[in-house]
């Protein structure tokens, strides 16, 4: 058996009504001043700050209202200096929980950011643990709260780029279902395909282990069982606490197996178009599993059949037939993302003319490099093509 590594968040609550242990946390991380980091001023926000307010915690809000970019995360580490925050809370979607993990990050990392990012930046190390960071995720997709990225936003090099470091895994994430129970329907689904996507791909990775295998196998099942149920009635709790589940493990599993194709494609076009990661997610992934499974099967050697076997204990798990084939796989997710009616990539602006670009560019991300094949230039194309 080959050797690997897992790294996760210090300490994971998960279960309904979890948050109240939010203030009981705070205190143990010594937070005095925090900064709370949200996408909203809803309601239930608001609870989660009273929570710590009336516990003593002196908090300083700041708004998330688009996907970080460099200039908002200055703008948030600033303030929290000047009203000596000592950590964060982020209450959010994958955006807000990767700004609290950046924030924590640059308290104690105080060189410029672009000594630290890489691609555009410097790419230098974080030489300083961060400030503590508790994350409590909104939706059900990302599973940002227990990965030790930041995904940022450059607009002057339409490019997403990453602040990355085992450091900033949080030093807790708090999952309670209860949190997404107002989600609505089509973010429910795009995140949710994006929490299935994150446990197929780690599965079929080049670096998939026999931890996060685990992981995988465990929660396939509820994300297709769960997904379409949360969907037309966000209100099933039970449905909303299978995938609050999948993505937490989602989470896991990539933060230390790695992706694939279809992230490799998810990254890039993000950064060239405004569409949710999730819809740009559910739109590959059937077609990124096909070109992978097609060229599986030219291949005649043993690593290729075992990884073509897990295609086929993914089509298992998907659809609950014992004899299911890898191809029943792809359909399965064609379906499910039909009925949850998400969106062709073409609605969000992308066209063929853009596939060269694209294409370059999806080669070169990070996660392509944990897909199970090299796929060629033609084979992405076509991946891409088939997707809009
Ligand atoms: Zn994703």
């Amino acid at each position: 058996m080959h050797s690997f590594e897992f790294a996760t968040a210090q300490q994971i609550l998960f279960g309904p009504g979890k948050i109240t242990q939010l203030p009981a946390l705070a205190a143990q991380h010594a937070l005095r001043g925090c900064m709370v980091i949200t996408g909203s001023s809803s309601a239930r926000v608001q609870t989660v700050i009273d929570l710590l307010t009336h516990s003593g915690v002196e908090v300083t809000i700041f708004c998330v209202a688009s996907e970080p970019s460099v200039s908002m995360l200055r703008e948030a580490v600033a303030m929290a200096v000047a009203a000596r925050c000592d950590g964060v809370v982020a209450i959010g979607g994958g955006s807000v929980l990767d700004t609290g993990k950046a924030v924590a990050a640059l308290l104690r990392n105080t060189e410029d950011i672009f000594e630290y990012l890489e691609v555009i930046g410097k790419g230098r190390p974080l030489e300083h643990p961060s400030a503590p960071c508790i994350a409590v995720p909104t939706t059900s997709g990302t599973g940002a709260e227990v990965t030790r990225n930041a995904v940022l936003f450059s607009p002057e090099h339409a490019v997403k780029v990453s602040l990355r470091s085992v450091s900033m895994l949080p030093v807790a994430a708090i999952v309670d279902p209860e949190l997404t129970r107002e989600v609505p329907p089509a973010t429910t689904a795009a995140s949710g395909m994006d929490a299935l996507t994150q446990l197929i791909e780690p599965y079929t990775s080049r670096r998939a282990n026999p931890l996060t295998d685990a992981l995988c196998v465990e929660a396939i099942p509820l994300a297709a069982r769960a997904l379409l149920k949360a969907f037309h009635d966000g209100a099933d709790m039970e449905a909303r606490a299978s995938m609050s589940l999948a993505s937490l493990f989602g989470g896991l599993a990539l933060a230390n197996s790695g992706l694939g194709v279809v992230h490799g494609f998810a990254g890039p076009l993000g950064g060239m178009f405004d569409a949710p990661h999730g819809a740009i997610c559910a739109a590959i992934l059937p077609h990124g599993m096909e070109a992978n499974i097609a060229h599986l099967k030219r291949s005649p050697t043993s690593e290729a059949a075992a990884i073509l076997q897990r295609y086929r204990v993914v089509a298992r798990l998907l659809t609950g037939r014992d004899a299911a084939q890898p191809e029943d796989g792809v359909l399965f997710v064609h379906e499910l993302s039909r009925e949850l009616q998400i969106p062709s990539l073409a609605k969000f602006g992308m066209g063929p003319e853009h596939a060269k670009e694209v294409v370059e560019k999806s080669a070169r991300a990070s996660s392509m490099k944990a897909n199970p094949v090299t796929l060629s230039n033609e084979e992405l194309t076509e991946v891409y093509l088939h997707s809009l």
